[in-house]
């Protein structure tokens, strides 16, 4: 890309950004439907909340559940195990069992003396008869040994099944864990929006209630079929006090009282013989701030949009104000009356001109050094 053309869609992305002049909500309609629209919002999210929660819950459940069976199954590992050693142990003994068994047997086919000291048979009958005995319970201990072989083949199985299930429950959980963990960073998520969504609710419910204070209907577009701010009169001659850069002094009528010195003053007061005296935006722009200061002087401040450059307008100790934050006015919309709020000796307006705002792009130490004197704008007309 060419240097430029780099400078130029800079340049067009900075003043996209610092340009204030937005659209805003015309009718008290649209205030009233932003509201609904943010409360449908935060209760969308409050109901997803609750879900998600009992959700949650669910899964905790599920997981104890799960852990309940692989406690089981590890009991029951445990259990055959002990099964398993048993049935060996019952395999050894059985095994020595038919062995000495068989020894008196092979003893008793050699020598009578040995026969009658191992079986005490009498007669030859009676030995041949304990010795079938002998044959029987070999055969039966070889029937046991072998059906326990059996039953420990058959547990082993059942361990090996059962160390497969154990695994297959801990996937389960793992599963259950992971899906526990989204939910609930999805439910962080939802939490860390509603202040903001809430913020926006409180906003424009303020905004509908101001205006319908004002008389406003829901289809009155705001300022222009309701609630109307007042116009310069029209047989007021306002040519000496409109600069040829479409400035203009605040008032119709007045005087200067205290002018501009830097840190030391950091506006100009103005002083007029009606008390009461209407106040005009120095240009067109949009307001940025309604409020009052520390010292509950009333306070409006205007930004101007003069070829791309801001310059900030800020009237002080008005005793009314017609304006809201965010509508467009023009040199000759009344914005207040002046007055003597605040700290105040007498009824004055103080005007202070910066090309920056605090309550918009800079913090109020850079404000302070950014005033400018109003009459670098301002026609010098010191009374008329
Ligand atoms: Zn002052």
């Amino acid at each position: 890309m060419k240097k430029s053309i780099k400078i130029v869609l800079i340049i067009s992305l900075f003043t996209m950004m610092i340009i204030p002049f937005k659209a805003e909500a015309t009718t008290l309609k649209e205030y009233e439907d932003q509201v609904t629209k943010y409360t449908k919002e935060l209760e969308e999210k409050q109901s997803k909340l609750a879900k998600n929660e009992s959700e949650v819950k669910e899964i905790k459940q599920n997981i104890a559940a799960l852990e309940k069976q692989i406690q089981q199954a590890e009991q029951d590992i445990i259990r055959l195990e002990e099964e398993i050693e048993q049935s060996n142990e019952e395999i050894k003994q059985k095994s020595a069992e038919s062995e000495s068994l068989i020894e008196y047997y092979q003893l008793a086919e050699g020598e009578n003396a040995y026969l009658e000291y191992a079986f005490g048979a009498e007669t030859i009958t009676d030995m041949i008869y304990r010795a079938s005995i002998v044959e029987q319970l070999t055969e039966y201990n070889d029937q046991i040994m072998k059906e326990l072989e059996e039953l420990i083949k058959v547990n082993e199985e059942k361990q090996d099944q059962l160390a497969i299930k154990k695994e297959e429950l801990a996937k389960l959980i793992e599963e259950q864990e992971s899906e526990q963990e989204r939910i609930e960073y999805e439910s962080d998520q939802l939490r860390e929006a509603m202040p903001t969504i809430q913020q926006q609710i409180d906003t424009y419910k303020q905004q509908v209630e101001y205006w319908k204070n004002k008389g406003c209907k829901s289809n009155d577009v705001l300022g222009v079929t309701c609630a109307v701010p007042p116009k310069v009169s029209d047989d007021v001659d306002v040519s000496n006090i409109m600069g040829a850069n479409g400035f203009r002094l605040p008032m119709n009528k007045g005087y200067l009282t205290q002018d501009y010195k830097g840190l030391r003053h950091l506006g100009v007061d103005f002083g007029s013989t009606n008390k009461s005296e209407p106040i005009y935006p120095v240009a067109s722009g949009q307001v940025i701030y309604v409020g009052q200061d520390s010292a509950g002087a009333n306070m409006v401040k205007i930004v101007h949009n003069v070829n791309g450059k801001l310059i900030f307008s800020t009237y002080g100790h008005m005793r009314a104000v017609y304006f809201r934050k965010g509508q467009i006015v023009s040199t000759d919309d009344m914005l207040g009356l002046m007055g003597s709020t605040g700290n105040s000796t007498g009824p004055h307006l103080h005007l202070e001109m910066t090309t920056c705002d605090w309550t918009y792009n800079c913090t109020y130490k850079v404000y302070k050094n950014s005033t400018i004197s109003p009459w670098t704008y301002l026609p010098k007309v010191t009374r008329w």
